[in-house]
């Protein structure tokens, strides 16, 4: 299948067969956010999904794990969910995992048995944009949730036999805010037990609407030294079980590990990164329209904004 957009998925879906149900995102509105803007959201029709399905096998494929995309696949209406899912199982019956993004929403828009159904239809895990544990900044940014529904939406996955995993944004509460969205994530995250946590650490893009807002100082960024710190504090609050993966594409950086057991590892990494990590500066920025992800190299990166040496501990 052609692809259009960008991949982007959980690292732990690499190995998975990425089968795309739509083009972009139906929500699209998140204020940092450059996925899918320049795509027109639409759904893929049912005879391309199943050629793509049918190219696979054909070549021999079978696949035991099966992410679908694009972004926040699980909002599709429930009938043309149920039937991708029962087509899905038709052809690879020995699959074992249906994988996809979900936002709070199209998890509190199902009922029980909607959502039971699904898991008996193969899904498993549903990757949620928590982002920040600060309803203010969850606000700002556009997310369609605040805590005390991500809070209920969890726990109905959870009822109903569905893994969440968590992505999260060092960063994204701005300047002078890591260790205060630290503190609040971490008792969100130790609280509804993610099986695993992604920190795509913010970057900066011209293309999206925190841009203006930075520009006409309405948002302040942290710099990437603030946000290694405010990862390492939510390391050391962390008190669930979790796979932790953490990604600093801008200063090359990161730190994965399994919690509790291997803190102390993670925890010297960041302390040792932190110490190479100027105090003032460096702030990940991507400039000019970066639809797909090779353009995002050196040449396009640097560092814009004056000073703000914030240490927050
Ligand atoms: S739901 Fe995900 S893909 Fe869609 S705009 Fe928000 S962050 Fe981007």
């Amino acid at each position: 299948m052609e692809y259009e957009g960008q991949i982007c998925r959980a690292p732990m879906e690499r190995s998975s067969f990425m089968l795309p149900i739509m083009v972009g995102c139906s929500y699209n509105r998140c204020r940092f956010c450059n996925l899918f803007r320049h795509l027109r959201y639409r759904e893929l029709p049912y005879e391309q999904i199943e050629g793509e399905l049918l190219r696979v096998k054909k070549a021999g494929g079978h696949p035991r794990k099966i992410f679908l995309g694009d972004g926040n696949a699980f909002a599709q209406k429930d009938e043309r969910l149920i039937y991708i899912l029962e087509m899905i199982r038709r052809y690879f019956p020995e699959c074992e995992e249906i994988n996809m993004d979900a936002t709070v929403t199209s998890i509190r828009k199902r009922t029980d048995q909607e959502l039971k159904e699904f898991q008996r239809l193969g899904v498993r895990h549903l990757y949620l944009g928590i982002e920040s544990g600060l309803d203010d900044v969850l606000l700002f940014m556009e997310k369609d949730h605040n805590q005390k529904e991500a809070y209920e939406a969890i726990g109905c996955l959870h009822e109903a036999g569905l893994t969440y995993d968590a992505h999260i944004m060092t960063g994204v509460a701005g300047k002078g805010r890591g260790r205060e969205n630290a503190e609040a994530l971490a008792e969100f995250l130790n609280r509804t037990k993610p099986a695993h946590v992604v920190n795509f650490s913010m970057f900066l893009h011209r293309e999206v609407p925190l841009y203006q807002n930075i520009r006409d100082g309405s948002f302040a960024p942290a710099s990437e030294r603030e946000n290694l710190l405010e990862e390492r504090c939510l390391i050391e609050l962390l008190t669930a079980e979790v796979l932790y993966d953490g990604f600093h594409d801008f200063i090359e950086f990161r730190v994965r590990g399994r919690l509790p057991r291997d803190r102390e590892k993670m925890l010297a990494r960041l302390k040792q990164m932190i110490g190479r990590t100027p105090e003032t500066e460096v702030y990940s920025y991507v400039q000019g329209e970066c639809p797909v992800l090779e353009r995002c190299g050196a040449e396009h990166r640097s560092a814009v904004y004056p000073a703000c040496g914030a240490d927050q501990r």
